[in-house]
């Protein structure tokens, strides 16, 4: 894998070849974007573009055969330090490791590389040396800083590194990614891809809880929902998981169906479903509800993530949700 290998990230990919190519590598970089994105996977990249032994390298890429090459994708590379947060963050014992390791010359490569993951979730006990490290590196030694939040880092830190900012992937880019190099089939990477927020790993870390949603029943109760009483609804919402992230993704879920009813509704010929194994149960609660209602279910699903991500009490917000559903 190379940067040419990479699907996406063509801004901030197309920054470090630059640099390369123009001899314009600076010492501390952050890569800032949402978590899962693919920031440690480019950076790996980069490293091995700033190492690798064959010609590819002058143009911007790793060539993938070479001895470098190949001891950093099996992490074997004695130059390449990458350092992940232990428990809740990155601890001081840790940095201070970083900084002795720092301290001597590359054993084998051209650059040592040091990427430090979670640089938003750094202890508070941080020396202030680490300051002094991104400013002035040692030799031939380039840091690489990835976080999620910005906010979360000293505004001193932030001022010493070239930021380098990561957008989430288009949907489509993550569904071909999860077909090309996962393997997974096309209905379930369209589905995945859409609940990503345009993060590969969240794709990834999101499909056993996204395969254990009962789709078909949550459709089946939205047909019968005039008939519900008030104990049934009250059933249904105890039924739901009651973590709250799980809440979440399923009313995700909720809404790429009402977005599939809308289509099915809208365009008369064939629409791309995300739940296209669901279509048989979905065309008659389409011909059922009118556009306007199926527009003020999904105003009121979204009202009701909002307010279940901003820990309202899940169990009232979702019966006044059914409820209002119930109305039509
Ligand atoms: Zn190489």
């Amino acid at each position: 894998m190379a940067f040419k290998d990479i699907i996406g990230h063509s801004k901030p990919i197309t920054l470090l070849q630059r640099a390369i190519k123009n001899e314009k590598v600076v010492n501390s970089y952050l890569f800032l974007g949402s978590e899962g994105i693919g920031k440690r996977y480019v950076a790996l990249q980069f490293a091995k573009t700033l190492n690798c032994l064959g010609e590819e390298a002058e143009r911007g890429d790793a060539c993938d055969r070479c001895s470098s090459c190949k001891k950093i994708d099996h992490a074997l590379h004695p130059d390449i330090l990458l350092i992940e947060p232990i428990g809740q963050g990155i601890r001081k014992e840790q940095v201070i490791e970083m900084q002795r390791e720092l301290a001597y010359r590359p054993y084998e490569g051209k650059h040592r590389v040091c990427i430090l993951t979670a640089a938003d979730r750094m202890a508070h006990d941080i020396p202030n040396t680490l300051l002094k490290t991104l400013e002035e590196p040692p030799l031939h030694t380039v840091i690489i800083l990835l976080a999620n939040n910005s906010r979360l880092i000293l505004p001193t830190i932030l001022s010493r590194c070239q930021l380098i900012r990561f957008n989430p992937l288009p949907v489509p880019l993550v569904s071909r990614w999860l077909m090309e190099s996962k393997g997974f089939d096309e209905a379930e990477a369209g589905l995945l891809a859409s609940l990503s927020e345009g993060s590969p790993g969240k794709a990834l870390e999101i499909q056993e809880e996204i395969r254990q949603i009962p789709r078909e029943e949550l459709l089946k109760d939205w047909v019968g929902l005039k008939s519900l009483s008030f104990e049934r609804i009250g059933s249904w919402v105890g039924s739901l998981p009651s973590q709250r992230e799980n809440l979440i993704l399923i009313l995700e879920v909720a809404k790429t169906m009402l977005r599939d009813l809308v289509m099915l509704k809208t365009l008369k010929k064939g629409p791309k479903l995300i739940h296209s194994d669901l279509v048989q149960v979905m065309e008659p609660v389409a011909t059922r509800w009118s556009l306007s209602s199926l527009l003020r279910r999904m105003e009121i699903l979204h009202q009701t993530t909002l307010a279940i991500k901003a820990n309202a009490n899940t169990s009232l917000a979702l019966e006044a949700m059914m409820l209002s559903w119930a109305e039509g």
